[in-house]
């Protein structure tokens, strides 16, 4: 299937530039499992057996987004919630979607030593979760400063992926 062996490519380019390894499933009890859902999404980092994480065949087959959906169960938030995204970022609550502030929530997150990066595959667009067509972050520094078009991890989420699991 196309869809798989894409799926295997975009799972080898952690091997490439990460310590992370996937492995067939054998016996193991805890486990990703990839799966065709309704839309893209993972859980954050590891929960009990099989964990699923969702690809959806027509809109989540794209190397960032799998990489973004791996890195969620690897244990990475999104980069505008960290915890010093205060310093680096503006939220415009007044333009998000009603019910949807939740993901703009800052995390106690542990940044392991690496700078906030607006070219983090993690990280939003400019325009995410917006009601009106205005932006809904902003870069302190530059408000006309695009972003959250990552189309591969930056080296700070494969420094990120090493630090974490110490290799
Ligand atoms: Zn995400």
């Amino acid at each position: 299937k196309t869809e798989r062996n894409f799926m295997i490519r975009a799972l080898l380019t952690f091997h490439a530039s990460t310590c992370s390894r996937f492995v067939w499933r054998r016996r193991q009890r805890n486990y990703l499992y990839f799966y065709s859902g309704s839309g893209c999404w993972s859980y954050l980092g590891r929960q009990s057996r099989g964990q699923l994480v969702s690809l959806q065949k027509n809109g989540c087959l794209y190397t960032d987004t799998v990489q973004h959906e791996v890195l969620h169960a690897l244990g990475f938030h999104h980069e505008q919630v960290r915890s010093d995204r205060d310093s680096y970022v503006s939220i415009l609550y007044q333009n998000i979607k009603p019910g949807q502030t939740h993901n703009f929530m800052k995390r106690k997150t542990n940044n392991l030593g690496t700078p906030y990066d607006f070219d983090s595959v993690m990280h939003y667009g400019k325009y995410a979760f917006s009601k009106n067509r205005e932006p809904t972050i902003l870069a302190k520094r530059n408000p006309s400063l695009n972003f959250g078009t990552a189309r591969t991890m930056s080296k700070n989420d494969i420094a990120r992926v090493n630090k974490l699991y110490q290799c």
